[in-house]
């Protein structure tokens, strides 16, 4: 026999078609996994315009935290596709919460069974992001700086200095998905002229589509998320079986208090209320002295 193998038929949504709410090229990353994992098309809901559920580069802010815009979005593109399975991305760049001088992107990928009422979020945390922005005046050498935010191949955004993004977009002076020397060099002396200190603020465009390492991290949250739509809960069956929680308290291997690194994982059901406790991945017993509040305070 030839030609392409059937679904299998013991996953959950196999030989059905998942709708992908996005403007932004994500279906080249997001596509492949759902295809190979789970036997899912996924198919874009084209003219749809995700934008007015908040932008990353902030002209419109979003109107609800990440796993609620997911969900938004992810049905919107179900009710432009008409299918009843949908699928939304997030993502956001904020300071490390442990670490707040270093920037990492958060990444949210979200699937809806609107029959069933089944909502999965994955979330993954990226250290390595090019997130960086700088003002820079026309005449100045950036060179450096356009090698560490890996320009070409990653975009960048272009304003006036003193201009919000709204304010630069009403005035045609926000210039996104720059991508090559020739672009950069149009911006930065149309920003420049318009900014009363004749400065131009630079920043990295996010957009999924203008930022390969973004689109990485995309990549890692769908096989994550599709293992976890594979994954059926013990007690119902439902799929969507996975990691909901991780509880602190793993204990100090000096004084044997509970220090707030994760002590065990919650495996958790996204229909009932089934629940199951398990190590760390890493099986360690104990955490570092350096962790401890008592004894590195
Ligand atoms: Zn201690
Ligand atoms: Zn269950």
């Amino acid at each position: 026999m030839t030609g392409p193998l059937p679904p299998a038929a013991h996953l959950p949504y196999a030989g059905r078609r998942v709708s992908l709410a996005t403007c932004h090229g994500k279906e080249r990353v997001l596509a492949r996994p759902f295809h190979r994992a789970l036997g899912l098309t996924v198919v874009v809901a084209r003219g749809f315009d995700t934008d007015r559920l908040g932008t990353f580069s902030g002209e419109r802010p979003r109107p609800a935290d990440a796993p609620e815009t997911c969900r938004r979005k992810a049905e919107a593109g179900m009710a432009h596709t008409g299918l009843d399975l949908g699928l939304a991305s997030e993502g956001s760049v904020g300071p490390h919460p442990a670490l707040p001088w270093l920037a990492v992107n958060t990444e949210w990928l979200t699937f809806v069974d609107r029959r069933t009422g089944l909502v999965i979020t994955e979330a993954l945390m990226a250290p390595r992001t090019n997130f960086d922005q700088r003002v820079v005046a026309p005449s100045e050498g950036i060179d450096a700086w356009l090698a560490q935010v890996g320009f070409p191949s990653h975009g960048l955004i272009a304003r006036p200095m003193g201009f919000d993004s709204t304010a630069a977009a009403a005035s045609g002076l926000l210039f996104k998905g720059i991508g090559d020397p020739a672009a950069l060099a149009t911006a930065l002396h149309r920003c420049a002229a318009a900014s009363r200190e004749g400065l131009v603020l630079l920043e990295t465009d996010m957009r999924a589509h203008r930022n390969p390492t973004r689109l990485r991290v995309i990549r890692t949250l769908a096989f994550r998320l599709v293992r976890r739509i594979a994954s059926r809960c013990p007690a119902c069956g439902s799929p969507g079986w996975g990691l909901v929680e991780s509880l602190p308290g793993l204990p100090c291997a000096w004084c044997g208090g509970p220090t707030a690194r994760t002590r065990v994982e919650i495996l958790g059901c996204a229909v009932c209320d089934h629940r199951q406790e398990r190590p760390r991945p890493d099986r360690r017993p104990t955490a570092d002295p350096g962790d401890c509040p008592r004894c590195n305070p």
